[in-house]
């Protein structure tokens, strides 16, 4: 018994992003490719997000970097709360987040990456003394006809993120999923 649970205890650890405890990118990508199984078998959408804290370089120079981190706790308790239960939700990188949105249109999921984005800007994150306003870039793309690896979809929505970095941040762009078509 104690070694199952053990076991059962790496295999969390092993999957657990340990500073949020969200899942971790590892576990992103687990998740994702399921997901996308499931969504070719039965025909159903597939959307993904991806969110990037803008300028958090500056965060971590004016506050520290342990603010830093108490802030992407902080966006990690948003992320939940904005999404539908069996949305999965991770960080994949340092500042970087990504959502995995089941059944959920291009239009759907731009308006949770809207909600998402001011829910963030509307947030005064407060951290002992210290009040933390940040916002983020999200980029959004769903599964194509001719996407089959995580790596595709998660391309695509990188490059919506990319644009909206461009775009001067604090916004959302979609993939249109044409191959050259960033709205
Ligand atoms: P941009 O708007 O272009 O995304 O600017 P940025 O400053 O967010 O981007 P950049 O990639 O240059 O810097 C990311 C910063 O995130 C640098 C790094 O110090 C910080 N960072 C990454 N991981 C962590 C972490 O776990 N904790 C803290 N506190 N900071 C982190
Ligand atoms: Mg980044
Ligand atoms: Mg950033």
């Amino acid at each position: 018994k104690a070694l199952r649970e053990s076991e059962e205890r790496l295999r969390t650890l092993a999957s657990t992003d340990a500073l949020t405890g969200l899942s971790n990118r590892r576990r992103f990508w687990q998740t994702a490719d399921g997901e996308i199984q499931r969504a070719r078998r039965y025909g159903t959408s597939l959307a993904i997000i991806m969110m990037d804290v803008d300028k958090f370089k500056r965060v971590n120079d004016t506050f520290g970097h342990d603010v830093g981190d108490q802030v992407l706790c902080e966006l990690a308790r948003i992320g939940l709360a904005n999404i539908r239960s069996f949305d999965s939700f991770a960080r994949v990188g340092g500042e970087e987040f990504a959502f995995i949105l089941p059944e959920s249109s291009l239009e759907a999921a731009g308006n949770t990456a809207e909600r998402l984005r001011s829910a963030v800007e509307a947030q005064a994150i407060q951290v002992g003394p210290h009040q933390v306003f940040v916002t983020v870039s999200l980029g959004v793309a769903t599964l194509g006809p001719d996407m089959v690896r995580v790596e595709e979809l998660y391309k695509a929505a990188d490059l919506a993120l990319y644009r909206a970095k461009q775009d001067g941040r604090n916004s959302v762009r979609v993939y249109q999923g044409n191959g050259e078509g960033l709205g």
